[in-house]
């Protein structure tokens, strides 16, 4: 069967291969695609100006370039975050959100539809994993991200729906062409990376060097909290995770971010703080704190104002670098994954929607 290949999805050296070998055109032509597919960003084969007219038809016909639509988009009227859900070319939504800071605009993607990891408080996990993401398709939520709001993002967050390390060779493409000076030419420095903790490939990130921040999902400082809340602390248990990282701090020089999402009654209270401190003393790290958003589905609660901040001075005190993280967009959010399941689940009445921009209020407020 004759499938099209998707050169998005291609880092430079890949796209010269498929250039010179499948195409068998000359090795310039390759870094000339490349150019208008990452640093122009255009759409179609047909704005590539600089090719001949026959090699532009046969790219046409042999070749694709990924983009998704925007299939809704809610702004807030409190911070001006936007989230944007993204429909890739086989009809599958993905969210992206859009936060201004005074840095400048840093964009949260996605990296697989749906996910497989199967965490207890989070909307993402509920139907499972559809599939992953291709390295195009999470430079085209960037991509299309930047070009709807007219501005380049200034950081980046592999934080949306989805477990990047268990994608791990296509965001690895993704990030070499994102970084690469032909393309974006976005400095890694200023890309995060969460995983809930697949220890043997963060382990394998730890040998890229990459140089961008790793964040690991937390969220209990002893086994039978988090294994009830996450269920890969079933394969690699907290000292195979704090010892995973302890490499990845002494092989990259990085300080690894901690997320701890605060969820009432179950790991917000002084023994888990204390166990926190023990857990990470010595650690050149910080520590972020989440309260948990409700999922309603999940059943989780919010902590208390006061729990919170209870349990950050704790941490503070004993000598750990904790912030608790401000909230953006808190009218227009519903926990990240959950504008993908409404749509899903409205799906019959909406496929034909256009875009929409609400400031309404969010199920939590
Ligand atoms: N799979 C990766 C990245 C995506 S989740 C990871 O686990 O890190 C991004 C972050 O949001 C993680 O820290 C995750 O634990 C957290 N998260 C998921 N659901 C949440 C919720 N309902 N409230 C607060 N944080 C949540």
């Amino acid at each position: 069967m004759n499938q099209k290949t998707d050169l998005s999805s291609m880092t430079l050296a890949k796209l010269t291969e498929y250039v010179t070998g499948t195409l068998g055109e000359p090795r310039f032509r390759a870094g000339q695609i490349y150019t208008w597919l990452h640093q122009k960003q255009v759409v179609s084969f047909g704005e590539m100006t600089n090719l001949s007219a026959a090699l532009r038809s046969r790219l046409e016909e042999e070749a694709f370039i990924t983009r998704p639509t925007v299939r809704r988009e809610l702004r807030s009227r409190l911070d001006g975050t936007v989230k944007y859900l993204f429909e890739m070319p086989d009809g599958n939504c993905v969210e992206s959100v859009l936060m201004q800071y005074h840095h400048g605009p840093s964009l949260c993607i996605s990296t697989q539809v749906g996910c497989r990891m199967g965490c207890r408080f989070c909307a993402s996990t509920l139907g499972g994993k559809v599939r992953d993401l291709t390295p195009g398709e999470m430079l085209g939520e960037v991509y299309e991200a930047q070009r709807q709001s007219g501005k380049p993002i200034s950081t980046l967050v592999l934080m949306g729906i989805g477990e990047p390390l268990d994608n791990f060779d296509n965001v690895m493409d993704f990030l070499e062409i994102l970084s690469s000076p032909q393309g974006q030419n976005l400095s890694l420095r200023h890309v995060s990376l969460s995983t809930c903790g697949l220890v043997d490939n963060i382990r394998r990130l730890a040998e890229k060097k990459l140089g961008l921040t790793l964040s690991v999902s937390l969220h209990a400082s002893d086994d039978a909290t988090r294994s009830e809340i996450m269920p890969v602390n079933n394969r690699y248990k907290i000292g195979q995770l704090m010892e995973a990282c302890r490499e990845y701090f002494a092989i990259t020089g990085r300080r690894i971010s901690y997320e701890y999402a605060l969820i009432d009654g179950v790991n917000d209270g002084p023994a888990q703080a204390r166990g926190l401190l023990k857990l990470l003393e010595g650690q050149n790290c910080h520590v972020n704190l989440i309260p948990v958003n409700p999922v309603a589905e999940r059943g989780t609660r919010r902590s208390s104002r006061e729990a919170v901040e209870r349990f950050r001075r704790m941490l503070e005190e004993g000598g750990l670098s904790a912030t608790v993280r401000r909230e953006l967009g808190s009218d227009i959010s519903a926990a990240c994954g959950q504008l993908r399941r409404q749509e899903a689940a409205g799906a019959g009445e909406r496929t034909q929607k256009p875009v929409e921009t609400t400031g309404r209020p969010g199920p939590e407020e």
